[in-house]
């Protein structure tokens, strides 16, 4: 099994809970904190920047550290209330207003249209900022954040079922039966601990994967 845990591997489905999943990697509860250069990756990854764009951006905490980390901390502070809200949603308890008002304060400042993309194997349907400005950078995903929480929890938001993980995403498979994410990561974990428990010990599960 490759050791080296990529989120690559994991497809949340939902812009707004690949954000969420951001500081997290599978299997492992301890959140990190999110850098300049792994939020504009993300934004790169997702499409929502150009290859240009994202070099530019790069350099900003030379240019201009101050714009660089202000948009930082209104990154961590929509991806924490909405991790709030999600996590509220999935345990059907109310979710609370404070922690929506990141993703209302960036609905409110931005404006833009939707329009169709190809992206070489599909159309997809993406936010294009009106203007220019850094904090625009997170109106898709405030937007994706808000389309999540209108739709309700009983849809397809699910979380993890290794109880340490956790990566969230949207189950959008036919009978809702998904329970990683993913497979070869925690499905993987799972397998193994079910095999030494059957075996008795874990030394044996190791060298039978090994
Ligand atoms: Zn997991």
């Amino acid at each position: 099994m490759n050791t080296r845990e990529t989120k690559g591997a994991i497809n949340a489905n939902r812009l707004c809970l690949e954000f969420v999943n951001l500081p997290y990697t599978s299997g492992d509860p301890v959140a990190h904190a999110t850098s300049w250069l792994e939020l504009v990756e993300f934004l790169s990854d997702k499409g929502i920047i150009s290859q240009t764009r994202s070099e530019e951006l790069r350099t900003l905490t030379e240019s201009d550290p101050g714009a660089a980390g202000t948009l930082v901390a209104q990154a961590e502070r929509l991806m924490r209330g909405m991790e709030l809200a999600f996590h509220a949603m999935l345990e059907d308890v109310a979710v609370q207003p404070a922690w929506l008002k990141p993703i209302n304060e960036m609905l409110q400042v931005t404006e833009g249209h939707d329009e169709l993309q190809w992206d070489g194997t599909a159309w997809s349907l993406r936010f294009i900022a009106k203007y220019d400005q850094l904090e625009w950078l997170l109106a898709a995903i405030a937007r994706s954040g808000a389309e999540l929480v209108a739709e309700g929890s009983h849809k397809g938001l699910s979380r993890c079922s290794n109880k340490n993980c956790q990566l969230l995403f949207y189950d959008d498979s036919k009978f809702h039966r998904r329970k990683w994410c993913s497979m070869a990561l925690c499905g993987n974990r799972s397998k193994v601990a079910a095999f030494a428990r059957r075996h008795g010990g874990r030394g044996k599960a190791r060298a039978h994967h090994a």
